[in-house]
């Protein structure tokens, strides 16, 4: 294994791992592996599929034929599963509502991780996740956990949707939202838990710029 350079930034749902995760990943040169999209991408296929989730021959089948592939278009990250570009389908209110319960599965749990750990066996990354920083990459030299208030959460998600137009419920998201956290948190193969060795980072009260510089800051030092 290439001694390779490791970030890995861990949180609970709509903290802005994403998208501090992209501008930091362009600013160190590194690649940015958004492993959410991956276990959307699965739902997505189990779902378009109807592979029931607790059809764990159908979910066994279903991952042996998968091909997962990230591409920069036009300077975006489009994510394409079997030859299909899912970038927008796998950020559906179906699919976020279903994910937790196809990320709990561990044969698909250990499908994702032998992937992520495969490209960054050769490249530096920057990924973002629940487990990256105790499971995927447990030797990263630097483990961040992001989290925000539940309000500050939603409400960030509530923006982010209302400017591409798609019209929510801000309470209704932010039941959406814990109902995710808490499956994420309790479910038996890796959980959403933050590595013992993480720096945890409140951005409930930061702007989007100040996360970005705080941690470009930890790393270039
Ligand atoms: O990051 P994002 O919110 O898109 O992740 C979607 C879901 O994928 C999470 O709620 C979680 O169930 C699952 N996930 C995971 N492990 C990761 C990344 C995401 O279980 N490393």
């Amino acid at each position: 294994m290439k001694n390779t350079l490791q970030i890995a930034i861990d949180g609970p749902a709509g903290a802005g791992k994403s998208s501090v995760a992209k501008v930091l990943a362009k600013r160190l040169n590194c690649i940015y592996l958004d492993t959410g999209a991956m276990y959307r991408a699965v739902t997505w296929l189990a779902m378009q599929q109807q592979v029931p989730f607790d059809d764990l021959t159908g979910m066994d089948q279903l991952l042996k034929n998968l091909q997962l592939e990230f591409r920069e278009e036009d300077g975006v990250q489009h994510l394409y599963c079997n030859g299909m570009d899912v970038t927008e389908a796998i950020r559906s209110t179906e699919v976020s509502a279903n994910v937790s319960a196809v990320a709990m599965i561990p044969l698909v749990r250990e499908a994702m991780v032998a992937q992520q750990q495969k490209i960054a066996a050769d490249c530096d990354v920057l990924m973002d996740g629940r487990d990256i920083g105790t499971t995927v990459l447990p030797d990263a030299r630097y483990k961040f956990f992001l989290t925000a208030s539940l309000e500050e959460r939603a409400r960030r998600r509530y923006l982010e949707l209302q400017q591409k137009g798609v019209s929510v419920d801000l309470e209704q998201l932010q039941r959406d939202i814990a109902l995710r956290d808490q499956k994420d948190s309790q479910r038996e193969v890796s959980p959403l838990v933050q590595a013992p060795d993480a720096e945890l980072i409140d951005t409930s009260h930061m702007t989007f710029d100040e996360v970005v510089e705080k941690l470009f800051h930890k790393i270039a030092k």
